[in-house]
């Protein structure tokens, strides 16, 4: 046992916790505030979080022995990189943990776009057959354009080839050859938004990527297209969507991210189009024991300086 403490704050898998407790003093604090995070933090030497802690330049600050921030999850846009960076914070994921779980809601938002399954389930709850108003479209045929081919990406690819679907993807940081290689057609973005019938987000949220899908993309896409997008909310504007809902040009679309979360009733969540789920990517029993083993692993390895697997900085 050495003297090591590592504070969670947005809960993390028991089996996790049972990794960091044969090395570390592990205390969980869900659901801390950002004041008594700052208050707290000076006592630990690694913090984990998920989503909802926003670690920003203050915590760096205050956190005078911190020397990991450990993400049981993939998406870092909720840790201050920049702060991390100044104070020689290491910065750790567990990118691999989470993909199927994503892979798969995106595909059962698929699924139920097409099909519209939740109206139809809404219908029968209130005694009502709508048998002939929910006449759907197969995914069979038709072209998915994924945006971003990574991880997530290349298994939403997978799976949409198995509906026999014509799967094409647009990735500038990865060689047309490599797309080819995971299974999809490379395609330049203003093809892939005209020539698609599906289209689902799996970038990250960046400078370069905030209010991708505005009204000049949806202006370039096929009338009818449906939306999915369970990557980060920001990527695509609200507004713009909300438009392209209203005037036809986008026949629906499933969100799992919004800009503001949570959105409450939003015009995004309320609309009639649009099937809304909260954030629930990742939220299986699989990837949040597998995100909780991996980050508890590369926290402890941070801490006992050992070689890094998923640095992110
Ligand atoms: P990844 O890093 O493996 O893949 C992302 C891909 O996006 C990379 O190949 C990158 O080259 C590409 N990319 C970067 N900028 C791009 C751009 N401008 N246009 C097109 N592609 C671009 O990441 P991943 O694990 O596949 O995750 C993808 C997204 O899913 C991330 O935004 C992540 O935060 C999100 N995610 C959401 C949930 C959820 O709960 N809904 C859970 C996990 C991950």
């Amino acid at each position: 046992m050495t003297d090591y403490k590592i504070l969670i704050t947005d809960g993390l898998d028991e089996s996790g916790q049972a990794i960091l407790r044969a090395s570390a003093i592990v205390d969980d604090r869900i659901g801390v505030s950002a004041d008594d995070l700052i208050g707290i933090i000076p006592d630990y030497d690694g913090l984990i979080v998920r989503g909802r802690t926003r670690v920003t330049a203050p915590v760096f600050e205050a956190g005078a022995r911190l020397k990991v921030v450990g993400r049981a999850g993939v998406g870092v846009d909720n840790i201050d990189l920049e702060a991390a960076k100044t104070r020689g914070v290491t910065v750790v994921n567990a990118p691999m943990s989470t993909s199927l779980a994503v892979a798969e809601l995106t595909f059962g938002l698929m699924l139920a776009l097409a099909r519209e399954i939740p109206r139809a389930d809404v219908t029968m709850k209130r005694g009502e057959w709508k048998k002939r108003e929910l006449e759907g479209v197969e995914l069979n045929g038709k072209t998915l354009g994924l945006i971003g081919f990574g991880r997530i990406g290349v298994e939403v690819g997978r799976r949409a080839q198995a509906f026999g679907m014509n799967v094409v993807a647009y990735d500038p940081l990865i060689e047309a050859q490599e797309i080819k290689r995971r299974g999809a057609e490379p395609i330049a973005l203003d093809q892939l938004y005209a020539c698609s019938d599906f289209i689902s987000l799996h970038l990250p949220l960046s400078v370069q990527t905030r209010d991708m899908l505005g009204a000049p993309a949806f202006s370039q896409m096929k009338s009818g297209v449906r939306i999915v997008c369970a990557a980060r909310g920001g990527i695509i504007d609200e507004q713009s969507l909300i438009a392209a809902l209203n005037n036809g040009k986008v026949a629906g679309a499933a969100l799992d991210v919004f800009a503001q979360e949570p959105p409450g009733k939003s015009e995004a969540v309320m609309h009639p189009r649009v099937i809304a789920t909260p954030h629930i990517g990742a939220q299986t029993v699989e990837a949040q024991s597998r995100a909780g083993d991996d980050i508890a692993a590369e926290v402890l390895n941070a801490l006992q300086n050992k070689p890094l697997r998923w640095k992110v900085s």
